[in-house]
């Protein structure tokens, strides 16, 4: 069987084990094997295989790239060292004096890449909110060259309308750009809702093990993947073949670990919401109105991620999330999200602390917030633990 496009195989689970991912042609090896090597031997001056040099192309790489590219339903996709390198690489394709329009709840290392590496010499950045399309209407420039968002967002978890922006920004010739790393490719698949970029972070559900970095970009069309190549060459921030190795054995059991993240997260969110000290819940499970009816069109499940923000009682709220942190057992307190492990955070300090204090607090991450990566462990243990840190 070709197993490189299987462009005939519709299910996810099978592709997300199969694509790219042939038996090794020289052994028959069934797992794509670590191609570590530099450089290739050419037989004669000009004659290979195809491979000249590792930073060009790599078979390990090769391999996660044919996976990625059939889960989002591109035709393309390129890997690089993290989701930082990758989106940085998105930046670089545009002329200098672009106006880029993104959405206001955002990763807070993609807000940095902004402002502080690109912005002002290079581009200028609109925050929007992206639930409001005459928002983003208004804030269209005629040097706006791309439109980045995220959905679900982070930390706030605001699902947006992938093809209603789409189809607005490309009445105006503007490219989107979709950091679909919240949801994976198992979720939804921004591509189809007619997206020009989908960026992952593959540190986070795609390798799903916390053990190692990477970044990619998935397009469909052909003139954006050449130039997508030739900065992955020619800037040269590739993912290297154990990394690959690493992120694609991860990739195997993405549906898998899908389904148990979003069951997990499900009885969470539901216990959470009728608990005493917590204010309000976020998970996309639970929205209502226009919101769920997002949710319903293009996400095929409400995912592993929550976050909640605490009642504060005359207390302050720094306090009162240090108080609950602190009583987490199973729950690690860490940056990151996506892992089979089950992680909490507070995003006013952690993930979020780049952005300044009044900014963030006017986009709805305070003191009193607390997100949540739910693992794949047993749900009652981690219902156990949720219960007894908001003892
Ligand atoms: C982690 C993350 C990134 C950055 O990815 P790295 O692999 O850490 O460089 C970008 N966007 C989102 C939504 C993320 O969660």
């Amino acid at each position: 069987m070709d197993t490189t496009t299987m462009t005939d195989i519709k299910g996810f689970a099978t592709r997300a084990i199969h694509v790219g991912q042939a038996p090794d042609p020289t052994t028959g090896a069934t797992i794509v094997p670590i191609y570590a090597t530099s450089t290739y031997t050419q037989e004669q001056l000009g004659q290979h295989k195809g491979f000249e040099y590792a930073r060009g192309d790599n078979p390990t790489r090769m391999a996660l790239e044919r996976a990625l590219a059939s889960l989002e339903q591109g035709t393309a996709c390129y890997t690089f060292a993290s989701g930082m390198a990758a989106s940085d690489v998105v930046l670089r394709l545009l002329a200098p004096d672009s106006h880029i329009i993104a959405g206001h709840d955002l990763y807070g290392g993609v807000y940095r890449l902004f402002e502080k590496v690109y912005h002002p010499e290079i581009t200028a950045v609109t925050y929007v909110d992206l639930s409001d399309s005459d928002a983003l209407i208004s804030a269209i420039r005629p040097q706006t060259k791309l439109l980045w968002l995220e959905t679900p967002t982070n930390p706030l978890l605001q699902v947006y309308d992938i093809r209603q922006l789409t189809e607005i920004a490309h009445q105006h010739g503007i490219w989107v750009a979709v950091d679909n790393t919240f949801a994976s490719p198992y979720l939804q698949n921004p591509l189809v809702d007619g997206a020009d970029l989908v960026v992952h972070s593959t540190t986070k559900y795609i390798g799903g093990h916390s053990d190692v970095l990477g970044g990619a970009l998935v397009v469909r069309d052909p003139g954006l993947a050449e130039r997508i190549k030739f900065l992955q060459n020619a800037a040269g921030a590739i993912i290297g073949p154990f990394e690959a190795w690493l992120t694609l054995r991860g990739l195997k059991t993405l549906a898998l670990r899908m389904r148990q993240h979003t069951h997990n997260a499900s009885v969470l969110a539901k216990y959470l919401t009728n608990h005493p000290r917590v204010a309000q819940v976020y998970y996309p499970g639970l929205f209502e109105g226009a919101s769920m009816a997002i949710v319903k069109r293009q996400m095929r499940e409400h995912g592993g991620m929550i976050s909640f923000e605490l009642k504060t009682s005359g207390r302050d709220a720094l306090e009162e999330a240090r108080d609950v942190l602190s009583r987490f057992e199973v729950f690690s307190l860490a940056e990151s999200l996506g892992g089979v492990e089950s992680l909490v955070g507070h995003p006013a300090t952690m993930t979020h602390a780049a952005i300044p204090k009044e900014i963030r607090e006017s986009r709805g991450v305070r003191d009193g917030l607390i997100r949540l990566s739910v693992g794949i462990e047993d749900e009652a243990d981690l219902l156990e633990d949720l219960e007894k840190a908001l003892e």
